[in-house]
């Protein structure tokens, strides 16, 4: 496993690849963007942001898209994956913004997981994103980078791969960090043929030492 110190210098190395990365959802308000994240689970976000400007161009606030009718909410977003489902969870979530939150987003994740369609890392997310309340959100790219270098168990669930990324990571690196390790998940540490050869985390990484041999046999 490798340890904190180690850790912090893959992250460090990480962010000279991504030394500006941030969320690449397109939204305008809080509101805007709690929906924005809610609809990108199981989904990308090139998916999310070719779909909201129809939506939110009918639907700009909590008040306006909790009268919104299913139907027209499903046309708008049937686009992304689950879009039934979530078309469902948007319009529940905004009644409930309306009801219980005066309209606005709550700050804090307990009160965000209570909304329908926010679990854990949309709640992580949301409240990191735009509160600045310390969270790393663990969504497939960040499990997969985290275990491939070993910083977590091979068999960790999501939620114990957030407490080892806690651990090991100082607490006002953990919104920045989770952001940094999407986008060298997305982009180099990608789930099918990641670059190992080249990468800047090679000489700490066993499983891309690994990759790498393995390639050198191939050959042979
Ligand atoms: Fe990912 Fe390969 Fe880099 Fe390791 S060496 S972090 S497996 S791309």
């Amino acid at each position: 496993m490798l340890s904190k110190k180690r850790t912090i210098e893959a992250i460090d190395l990480m962010k000279e690849l991504y030394p500006n990365a941030r969320g690449e959802l397109n939204y305008d308000t809080p509101f805007q963007y709690l929906i924005a994240v809610i609809l990108s689970a199981q989904a990308t976000d090139i998916s999310v942001n070719k779909a909201t400007p129809l939506l939110f161009e009918a639907y700009p606030t909590a008040e306006k898209l909790a009268q919104a009718s299913l139907e027209d909410v499903m046309m708008r977003i049937k686009t992304i994956g689950l879009y039934k489902t979530k078309a469902k969870n948007i319009i529940k979530a905004s009644q409930m913004l309306v009801e219980t939150f005066n309209g606005e987003v709550p700050k804090t994740k307990k009160e965000l997981e209570s909304l329908p369609g926010v679990g854990r890392k949309t709640a992580n997310v949301v409240a990191g994103d735009l509160f600045n309340v310390p969270s790393i959100a663990v969504d497939t790219h960040v499990e997969r980078v985290s275990k491939r270098l070993r910083i977590c168990k091979q068999s960790a669930t999501v939620t114990e791969v957030e407490d080892t990324l806690m651990k090991k990571i100082p607490e006002e690196r953990w919104v920045d960090t989770h952001h940094t390790m999407i986008l060298f998940g997305r982009y180099q540490c990608t789930a099918r043929n990641p670059k190992c050869e080249g990468c800047l985390l090679l000489d700490l990484c066993a499983e891309g030492q690994k990759n790498i041999n393995i390639k050198k046999t191939n050959k042979e």
